[in-house]
């Protein structure tokens, strides 16, 4: 472990350690991305929270890859301990930062660069303070980075990006004052955790994206904004991040298609749908966080019902008391409710013609590397945004528009008519078409000498130029 054969000598390799956040979408991305840099013989050892680390442990194997916990979220009651979201933040900096210093300080084998969420902004004090490398991963894409940060500017009072502050980005054709993170303003402590990206986005070394040039070429000002960022920082595409699988190159032991921090309630329904005919299934999935209320399930289950077609529906288990008591039976045969399910897997599968999905990014990105339609139901957050350029910039997808009230539900009458759309309309055609071309940006992007593959090999060679 931690060798490699550099021009006829067996060298040690460089380690780098990879500072994940505690959500499914934040581990993921950042999982694929040390699997990449495992393929290119770098060792790498995530640090994460006790429960991921655990389960991590006991599910994942790779002989360049540790798992290391530096915050006991298991006796700390998490992100619902005491003090909430906030509280869980204030212990994970406090005991967190120690014991990953602790950690690098420790190891036998140096730590040559921290990888850290963009999400964790104290990890980029530990690696200055180190002496080490630092690179911000942002699990979001460029174009929501590049709208946040006018907003942050705003909300810190720090110097605007001249000629390109927040109004001026509201009144472009192409990204309008609906399609930004309106609702976040529900839940302050997240948007400012969130604008907290930015903190120490100029002490970072790298900050590292988790898209691809050719997708993010297309938004319009966004990227003009984050070209700009591009000549302040070091930024790069290196996404997307998906498992080695879809390049038909596996990498050592990489027997698994994603991560599943809810591996309990994991449920294999590939068979099932190993049985559908190729496109017939729409897969609904809001991600690992959204909460969806009792109406919007309703709205949802009747939408369903009434389009006749085959379903994958993922219900988490503390929604699952929400759906119509009568469903299950009114449409077994034609429908099948999981509480979790491999969403990798289940995208890259024939039968699934349509992706109903809130629009994290990480299901975004996933969606187009697959080349699957999506009817976007974006809840929160940069969701809102990833939803706009699907349907009105890369034409990939139609939103189902949600009512204008508070609730923000969704109609089934609106859904159902999408579904429709989407599956058997012109615009659907349209779409199918789009997003196979947006699909093959996608792998020739991540694929050897493609633009990401390419950034990571100058990640990797600045570290140490003999180094590739
Ligand atoms: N996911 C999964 N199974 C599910 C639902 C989601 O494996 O049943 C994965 C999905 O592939 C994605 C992540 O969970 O990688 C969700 O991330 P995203 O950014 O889409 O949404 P979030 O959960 O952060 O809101």
């Amino acid at each position: 472990i931690g060798t490699r054969m550099y021009q006829g000598r067996v060298e040690k390799s460089h380690h780098i350690v990879v500072l994940a956040d505690q959500g499914q979408g934040h581990i993921n991305p950042m999982l694929q991305f040390s699997k990449r840099l495992a393929s290119k013989g770098i060792k790498i050892t995530v640090a994460t929270t006790l429960s991921n680390a655990k389960s991590m442990k006991a599910t994942l194997s790779y002989s360049m890859i540790t798992f290391e916990s530096i915050y006991d979220d298991c006796s700390q009651g998490g992100v619902l301990g005491p003090g909430g979201f906030k509280g869980f933040l204030d212990r994970f900096q406090a005991s967190g930062s120690t014991n990953l210093t602790r950690f690098i300080l420790d190891h036998e084998h140096p730590v040559k660069c921290l990888v850290y969420d963009a999400n964790i902004p104290w990890a980029s004090k530990i690696s200055t303070q180190l002496g080490i490398a630092g690179a911000a991963f942002f699990t979001q894409s460029c174009a929501t980075a590049a709208t946040y940060y006018p907003m942050y500017c705003e909300v810190y009072e720090k110097t605007p990006l001249s000629m390109l502050s927040f109004p001026v980005v509201t009144r472009l054709p192409k990204l309008r004052f609906p399609d930004l993170p309106s609702r976040t303003g529900r839940y302050p402590p997240i948007i400012i955790h969130i604008l907290g990206q930015f903190d120490n986005f100029g002490k970072a070394d790298w900050v590292l994206f988790n898209s691809f040039d050719k997708l993010e070429e297309e938004v319009g000002t966004p990227y003009l904004i984050f070209q700009w960022m591009k000549k302040v920082w070091n930024v790069v595409t290196i996404g997307p991040t998906l498992p080695s699988f879809y390049l038909d190159k596996r990498v050592e032991n990489d027997n698994e298609y994603g991560f599943n921090i809810h591996k309990p309630n994991y449920s294999n329904c590939m068979e099932w749908l190993d049985s559908k005919k190729t496109g017939s299934v729409v897969y609904v999935s809001f991600g690992s966080a959204a909460n969806l209320c009792a109406e919007q399930i309703t709205e949802l289950a009747d939408a369903l019902r009434q389009s006749n077609i085959m379903f994958l529906w993922v219900v988490k288990p503390d929604e699952q008391s929400k759906l119509p008591s009568d469903f299950s039976k009114e449409t077994s045969g034609k429908g099948l409710v999981v509480t979790w399910c491999s969403q990798i897997e289940v995208l890259a599968h024939h039968a699934i013609g349509c992706f109903i999905s809130h629009c994290g990014w990480n299901s975004t990105l996933e969606a187009i590397s697959f080349g699957v339609p999506i009817l976007a139901m974006p809840q929160i957050l940069d969701q809102i945004i990833n939803a706009h350029f699907l349907e009105k910039v890369w034409s990939v997808g139609l939103i189902a528009k949600a009512n204008e009230d508070e609730k923000g539900v969704t109609a089934s009458e609106e859904i159902y008519r999408c579904i429709r759309e989407v599956l058997e309309g012109e615009r659907g055609e349209e779409i199918r078409k789009n997003i196979t071309s947006l699909k093959e940006l996608a792998k020739e992007a991540i694929d050897t000498s493609g633009s990401s593959d390419k950034h990571i090999d100058d990640f990797i060679s600045q570290l140490d130029p003999a180094y590739l």
